[in-house]
């Protein structure tokens, strides 16, 4: 495993005696290294939000059939570069990369979304790696799971993750279109599942806490999205050799939530775990 302590650039710059004050001001009083209150001041000035994990809605919405969209695909990318989601209606799987987002639908097409195309669940963020290495072989999802939980330092930090490389086997499923209403685990019993040997692509998304359980997927939740833009979805199972893994643990969690009827008046209180983990897992 290869850490990153010192990802980045450096930069040297002339800044006035008011600012330096304050900056050291900033230090004594909250404990920070000026680095950190440079790097913060800066990502709010130029809008970027520092291992920021970005969400439109809960994972308990979506296990109710809250799939009317509330967020334009324009609106998420301000908010990161990597990620992924769904579309109005339950309409497919999304899959964000290096600030592109991509609509796979049930048919098995892959088109980039347009700017105003409407998602009713999404987790983004602007990726930054901060540990990378290689997983020489894996032969289950069981098993990657199992790899990454060696790799990340606490159960109770969102991660965000992507592995690059060449998939000897992928089984993915793509939702289908879904009535608003519908719960989560009865429209994606019409799920459409794919399988793809040799596929070279990358694998997008995130671990969330237990703890967390009501607003994103418990677990490991990963979409694929193939080299060639023609293929991808959310990953059921797989296997591979000599994949490269970038992790990012995201330490601020930022949510929207949706303003219609359907979400306010929803009950939201109920334990998504069961509903989740049949939804999201391999049928
Ligand atoms: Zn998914």
């Amino acid at each position: 495993m290869k850490k990153h302590p010192h990802y980045g650039h450096v930069i040297k710059s002339r800044v006035s005696s008011a600012l330096w004050q304050a900056i050291i001001e900033r230090c004594q009083r909250t404990g920070e290294t000026p680095d950190h209150v440079i790097q913060s001041a800066l990502a709010v000035e130029l809008d970027i939000t520092h291992h920021t994990l970005f969400q439109v809605s809960t994972s308990t919405a979506l296990v109710q059939g809250i799939y009317n969209g509330c967020m334009t695909v324009a609106e998420i990318k301000k908010h990161g570069d990597f990620g992924l989601g769904t579309f109005d209606e339950l309409d497919g799987e999304g899959i964000m990369l290096d600030g592109e987002v991509w609509h796979a639908k049930s048919d098995g097409s892959v088109a980039m979304a347009a700017e105003s195309e409407l998602a009713p669940f999404w987790a983004t963020t602007t990726f930054v790696p901060q540990v990378s290495c290689t997983l020489s072989a894996v032969s289950s999802w069981d098993d990657l799971c199992h790899q990454l939980d060696k790799l990340r330092s606490s159960q109770n930090i969102f991660t965000s993750i992507c592995i690059k490389g060449v998939f000897k086997h992928i089984q993915y499923r793509v939702a289908c279109k879904a009535e608003q209403g519908t719960d989560l685990v009865s429209a994606t019993n019409n799920q459409a599942v794919f399988e793809l040997n040799d596929c070279s692509g990358t694998l997008v998304g995130f671990w969330t806490p237990a703890y967390a359980k009501t607003l994103n997927v418990p677990g490991y939740h990963l979409h694929l999205l193939s080299d060639d833009k023609r293929s991808g979805g959310h990953v059921l199972s797989l296997s591979a050799d000599n994949l490269e893994l970038m992790l990012a643990e995201e330490t601020d969690f930022k949510i929207a939530l949706p303003e219609s009827v359907e979400f306010l008046q929803a009950d939201l209180s109920i334990d998504p775990s069961e509903a989740l983990a049949k939804a999201e897992g391999a049928k």
